[in-house]
């Protein structure tokens, strides 16, 4: 049987959070989760909390008839890219769910459902990428305990609880495809399954988890992918800098796939076990902790993929415009 409503094979997601089932029926989540301190829950066990589970086909809607169908039916946004809607786990994907196109537009507002809201104005204190023993995969905002923390693009809170390293963290999937995080929380005033729109109040700043001192970690993630948000958003005008933004698998490879670029960086500049683990060379410009000798042939280009850093990065650190003439033996902070 085959109701009017329903396209045929339709997929469609039971969300019992909706209903306020939500505690009970998933077994791992309630309120009180939500503004945990740090070490509160080190020891509690992970637990998937996989709502895909309610996953129902519009043939089994259609027997419930057109009342119950308008009150349990909701879609999770962009259920059309995403197989789970998981809200234990930050990062719940597979890689059989990442991003292996080519390419992808991702249009990121549209005036009818999706709007663009900058999550804190503040200035960037760290940015995406390698940092001295781990990648760095959101951009660090300044930002003081307390402030209050928005949502970025419409769509629907995914996760919000503490879990290690993020402290107090909201996770929100969007209508354009993205997943955004907001790190260090120190008040969590969202549930999962929560329709929020940009701008929306999401928490308060602070310092939970693995910070030192009050700042927001911010991430844009695709298909669990993280993107260096400064590709997107204008920090110090507080807009988008692009509607469209091109995703291309070239990018992934060479920008944002921080372990991978960090493992072929120790491999490319030959470092020894013992050099790796000490971290304190950095060879091929024969250079001490932190600072590269610029060789003959080298461009900020280079430099800037070799030593795992961005050209703006190296610019901002020293004092160098991008038509910079380089001399070899120079010395570049890193
Ligand atoms: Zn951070």
């Amino acid at each position: 049987m085959q109701h009017p409503k329903i396209v045929k094979n339709f997929i469609c997601i039971l969300s019992l959070s909706c209903l306020g089932f939500f505690s009970t029926a998933a077994g791992t989540f309630s309120p009180d989760d939500r503004n945990k301190k740090p070490d509160d829950d080190k020891k509690a066990k992970i637990k998937r909390d996989d709502t895909t589970k309610q996953v129902i086909q519009s043939e089994m809607l259609a027997e419930a008839g057109d009342e119950s169908i308008d009150t349990v039916q909701i879609l999770f946004p962009s259920h059309d890219l995403y197989s789970s809607w998981d809200t234990s786990m930050a990062h719940p994907y597979h890689f059989y769910e990442a991003f292996k196109g080519d390419s992808v537009i991702i249009t990121l507002t549209q005036t009818a459902d999706c709007g663009f809201s900058m999550p804190f104005r503040g200035g960037i204190t760290s940015e995406f990428g390698w940092r001295k023993y781990r990648p760095h995969y959101g951009t660090d905002i300044d930002l003081e305990t307390g402030d209050s923390v928005v949502n970025a693009f419409d769509g629907m809170v995914r996760m919000a609880k503490y879990c290690s390293g993020y402290g107090n963290c909201v996770i929100v999937r969007h209508n354009n495809g993205l997943e955004t995080v907001y790190g260090h929380l120190s008040k969590i005033m969202v549930e999962p399954g929560q329709t929020v729109t940009a701008g929306g109040a999401l928490g308060l700043g602070g310092n939970t988890g693995r910070s030192s001192g009050s700042h927001l970690h911010f991430e844009m993630r695709y298909l669990g992918q993280a993107l260096d948000t400064e590709d997107f958003l204008d920090y110090s005008k507080g807009t988008l800098k692009t509607n469209t933004f091109t995703l291309r698998k070239s990018d992934v490879e060479n920008k944002y796939d921080l372990r991978a670029l960090h493992s072929r960086h120790k491999r490319d500049i030959g470092l020894t076990r013992a050099e790796r683990k000490s971290g304190k060379y950095v060879k091929g410009g024969k250079s001490f902790k932190g600072i590269y000798k610029i060789r003959s042939g080298d461009s900020l280009g280079t430099i800037a993929r070799k030593n795992h850093t961005t050209v703006k990065a190296l610019c901002k650190k020293n004092g160098l415009k991008l038509t910079s003439k380089l001399r070899p033996g120079q010395k570049l902070k890193i």
